[in-house]
């Protein structure tokens, strides 16, 4: 295994790995970043692929998952900000790009400055034309239709007069249409009759587009669960976020039936092991008691490291045994109950594998957080060193 700190990400400070150990990490793998690309590219070709890398590459770590993804042929990357854009260009990655998310002090003029695509669902398109002029650059600008999420996007009785607006500023040269593009509301539900009415005024926004004239490059709908399950959405190019980390969006359907591979395991040493008697509290509030004489195990992660405070029976895998947490997530720290027949020095300082590859499954701990897996990877936090790898990974190094 050769494991090391991406020198880019802003977590290299924080990795004890440095010294060669390491107390608490976040594994991304990022071979499994690269397969995962390789085999949606091939369900969606010859759609083109944008790798979704949007809140630090759902807590991956953005500028590596991006190279990964792009140097396995991703063509485009996305994200929410134009400022999480900016922080990749500044990496020195210069694919297309798009950001879909803006406020009124979103720094639009970097955006064109640095070549990144801004998504606009209204009001911004006077401000990225303004700010066009001022750069004395056009814009380039995807056109969003809100097809029934409710979010972002133009309603479809505002697009008419959208397009027309977005016209006249491309007569001017402000900017150009070089997409049109909206998101999914239900994809994960694929029984669901909703996906086949946003695909449908999909279809219509995409028609009055071109008949106003704009010469679109992309076209793009489809999210994960769009791209695992509805090939008729996948028009020019996907929008792959989940799945590039290789998570399944289905509740029903777990990653490997869908050819994908999880790319970040979290694990932490076992940091205290010791013998307790019957009836002892753990954590606070006591709300778990031992049924009898026991080895408590202290797992040195807590929910400032993003595991939910609400987790109850999370698995742990320790010397192969799944374990599960007891008592409450402390900021720091929980508690597994190891039983009564362990070897105590063989717990103590032993690998803890919270999930992923040859431990549990990232929706158990979802599952017993009452959320699903996009928050949990996604909530890891700077506390926890992103550790890269290449390749399967066997028992962790030291
Ligand atoms: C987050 C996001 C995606 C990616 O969604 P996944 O379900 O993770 O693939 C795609 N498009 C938009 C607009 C998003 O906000």
């Amino acid at each position: 295994m050769t494991a090391q700190t991406h020198p880019e990400s802003s977590l290299a400070a924080n990795d004890p790995t440095r010294e060669n150990t390491w107390e608490r990490r976040a594994l991304i793998d990022l071979s499994a970043i690269r397969e995962n690309v390789k085999r949606i590219s091939a369900l969606v070709a010859p759609a083109k692929l944008m790798a979704v890398v949007k809140a630090d590459a759902y807590g991956h770590g953005a500028i590596p998952v991006a190279r990964a993804a792009i140097h396995a042929g991703a063509s485009w990357i996305g994200a929410a900000h134009v400022t999480e854009v900016l922080a990749l260009r500044t990496a020195g990655i210069t694919s297309p790009a798009l950001a879909w998310l803006h406020t009124a002090d979103t720094p639009f003029g970097l955006a064109i400055a640095e070549n990144i695509d801004i998504a606009v669902s209204g009001w911004e398109l006077a401000v990225v034309a303004e700010a066009a002029r001022s750069a004395a650059q056009p814009a380039r600008v995807h056109l969003k239709i809100d097809t029934g999420l409710g979010r972002n996007g133009c309603t479809p009785e505002d697009w008419a007069a959208l397009l027309g607006q977005a016209a006249a500023y491309q007569e001017e040269g402000l900017l150009r249409v070089v997409g049109v593009f909206s998101h999914l509301a239900v994809a994960d539900e694929p029984q669901r009759p909703e996906t086949d009415e946003q695909l449908g005024a999909f279809r219509q926004a995409v028609a009055l587009a071109e008949d106003a004239g704009f010469d679109l490059q992309v076209r793009h709908l489809a999210n994960t669960p769009a791209i695992l399950s509805r090939p008729d959405t996948h028009f020019d190019m996907v929008r792959l976020g989940l799945g590039l980390y290789g998570l399944s969006p289905f509740a029903d359907e777990a990653h490997d039936s869908l050819g994908l591979r999880p790319a970040m395991r979290l694990e932490a040493k076992v940091a205290n092991v010791k013998k307790v008697p019957a009836a002892h509290g753990v954590s606070y509030g006591m709300n778990y008691r031992t049924n009898a004489p026991t080895y408590l195990g202290l797992v040195p992660l807590g929910y400032a490291d993003g595991i939910p405070r609400v987790a109850e029976g999370g698995p742990v895998l320790i010397n192969g045994i799944t374990y599960r947490s007891v008592g409450r997530v402390a900021m720091d720290q929980f508690v597994v109950d190891l039983g009564p027949d362990i070897d105590p020095g063989q717990y103590m300082g032993a690998t803890a594998v919270l999930f992923g590859e040859g431990g549990p499954n990232v929706e158990e701990w979802a599952d017993a957080s009452g959320t699903i897996n996009y928050e949990v990877v996604t909530r890891i936090s700077p506390r926890v060193p992103r550790t890269y790898v290449e390749g399967t990974w066997g028992e962790s190094g030291d």
